[in-house]
C-alpha cells in the first residue's frame, strides 16, 4: 500500500502553477499574483490635508487659545480634486477640505473645529505644531516601492493598494478548470425522486463546492452511467477543455468499476492502494494532456481524499505557495480505535475552551455516514501504528473551516 504522503506527493506533480494571465483588477480577487507589483507613483502622491479646515503657518498661530484667539484673513479655497490658486502669504489662511493639495507657504491644518468656520477672515483658537494634520507625500509609499510581492492571494485590501497605485489590470495565475465527474447507475439528480434502489448524487455537487472553496472553477460534467464507451466519450471531451479531472465511484474492485477499466486500458492512470482510512482505492494519472484524479464513490471517502489530494493539486495549479491546510493540536475528548496500518482521517467536532482545543470523534466513522460529515469542523490525523486514542492523547487536526 501507498503512503498518504506519496500518493499526496504524486498527485502535487500533476501540476504546475497556470502560465499568468493580465486581468481586470476586480477579476484578480482571490487569484494568486503572478507579478511583483511596484508603486508607478508614491502614495499619498502629494501632500494634502486630514482634516477639513484652514492651511496654515504653524508660526503665526504662536498664543492662539480659547480666551486669545488668533484671526487671519482667508484668501483662498480648496476642495478636494482642485488646486489652490495662489500661495499662503505669511499671516493669512486658506479654507481646505480632506484630501485637497497643501498650498504653497502652508506647514499645518487646524480643523474647523478649532474655529469659527470664517470664510472672509477666520479666528483660531488653537495653536498648531508644524505637519499638523499634513499627509506628507510618499509617507505611505514611496515611488518604486514593491507594493505587492508575487505569489500573495488577492483579497479586497490588495485591490485597494493596487488601485490607489494606478493598476487596472494584473497578472495573475487563473483559477483552474475542474471537471467533476460522477458515474454510477444508481445517481438521481437532488431534488428529484428516487425509485427503490437509486440515490441522489451527493458526490457530483459537493466536489463542485469544494472545487469553489479551494479557489477553482468547476464544470459537472456527469453523473455518467456505469458504460464504458459513454464515459470514454465524456472523458475526451472534458480532458480537452480542463485543467483537471476529478471523478468519483467506479474504481473499487466491483463488476462495473468502469472508471478502472476505461483508464486502465489508457495506461496514464496509475490505480493505488493508498494506507488511509477512508479513502483507499485511488488513481491518478493523465487523460491526454489533463491530469486526472479519480475518487472512490463512498461520499466520505470522496470528500477525505479530494481535502488531502486534490485541494493541495488545485492550490498548486493555481500558485499558491501553501498548498496545505493549517493543522491545530488539539487533545482528543472521547477515546476512538484506529486501523493499525492505515493513517485515520477521523471527522472530529471541536470545542474551544481555556484548556486549547478538544476534538471529539463523531460516532460512526463509516465511510457512507454524511450526517457526521456534515458536522465535523475537521479532521483528526491518527498516524498508522496508533490502534486506539485515548481521551486525553494529544491529535493534531486538518482545520476544514474556509481560509486562504
Ligand atoms: P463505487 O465505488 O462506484 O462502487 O461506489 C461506492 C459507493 O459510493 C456506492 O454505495 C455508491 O452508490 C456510492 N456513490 C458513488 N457515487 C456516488 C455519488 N456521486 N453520490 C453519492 N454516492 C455515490
Ligand atoms: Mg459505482
Amino acid at each position: 500500500m501507498r503512503s498518504v504522503d506519496d500518493h499526496r506527493d504524486a498527485a502535487l506533480a500533476l501540476g504546475t502553477p497556470l502560465a499568468p494571465v493580465r486581468v481586470p483588477l476586480l477579476d484578480a480577487l482571490g487569484c494568486v499574483l503572478a507579478e511583483e507589483v511596484t508603486a508607478a507613483w508614491p502614495l499619498p502622491s502629494f501632500d494634502n490635508t486630514s482634516m477639513d479646515g484652514y492651511a496654515v503657518r504653524a508660526a503665526d498661530l504662536a498664543g492662539a487659545s480659547e480666551s486669545t484667539p488668533v484671526t487671519l484673513p482667508v484668501i483662498d479655497d480648496v476642495a478636494a480634486g482642485h488646486l489652490p490658486s495662489r500661495a499662503l502669504a505669511p499671516g493669512s489662511a486658506i479654507r481646505i477640505m480632506t484630501g485637497a493639495r497643501i498650498p504653497e507657504g502652508a506647514d499645518a491644518v487646524v480643523p474647523v473645529e478649532w474655529t469659527d468656520g470664517g470664510t472672509e477672515a477666520v479666528a483660531i483658537t488653537l495653536a498648531a505644531d508644524p505637519g499638523a494634520h499634513v499627509r506628507i507625500r510618499g509617507e505611505d509609499v514611496r515611488e518604486g516601492d514593491p507594493l505587492i510581492p508575487a505569489g500573495i492571494v488577492v483579497t479586497s485590501r490588495q485591490v485597494a493598494l493596487l488601485a490607489a497605485a494606478g493598476r487596472g489590470e494584473v497578472s495573475v495565475h487563473p483559477r483552474p478548470r475542474v471537471a467533476v465527474l460522477s458515474t454510477g447507475d444508481e445517481l438521481v439528480e437532488p431534488g428529484q425522486p428516487l425509485a427503490e434502489g437509486r440515490i441522489a448524487d451527493s458526490n457530483s455537487f459537493m466536489l463542485m463546492a469544494a472545487v469553489i472553496e479551494a479557489g477553482g472553477i468547476p464544470h459537472r460534467a456527469g453523473p455518467v452511467r456505469d458504460d464504458e464507451q459513454a464515459l470514454r466519450a465524456v472523458l475526451e471531451a472534458e480532458a480537452a477543455r480542463s485543467d483537471l479531472i476529478i471523478s468519483t465511484g467506479g474504481v473499487s474492485m466491483g463488476a462495473y468499476d468502469t472508471v478502472k477499466s476505461v483508464l486502465s486500458q489508457t495506461g496514464s492512470v496509475e490505480f493505488v492502494k493508498v494506507a488511509m482510512q477512508p479513502g483507499m482505492p485511488q488513481g491518478l494519472g493523465h487523460v491526454g494532456e489533463a491530469p486526472i484524479v479519480t475518487l472512490p464513490g463512498n461520499p466520505v471517502s470522496a470528500y477525505v481524499s479530494f481535502e488531502v489530494f486534490v485541494r493541495p493539486l488545485i492550490r498548486r495549479l493555481r500558485g499558491c505557495p501553501r498548498v496545505e491546510r493549517a493543522r491545530i493540536d488539539a487533545i482528543c475528548g472521547h477515546t476512538f480505535n484506529s486501523p493499525a496500518d492505515k493513517t485515520q482521517f477521523a471527522r472530529v467536532t471541536i470545542q474551544v475552551d481555556g484548556n486549547g482545543v478538544t476534538a471529539i470523534p463523531e460516532g460512526s466513522q463509516g465511510s457512507h455516514i454524511l450526517g457526521g460529515l456534515a458536522r465535523a469542523h475537521a479532521l483528526a490525523v491518527v498516524p498508522p501504528g496508533v490502534t486506539r486514542v485515548e481521551q486525553g492523547d494529544p491529535l493534531v487536526l486538518i482545520d476544514l473551516s474556509p481560509d486562504d
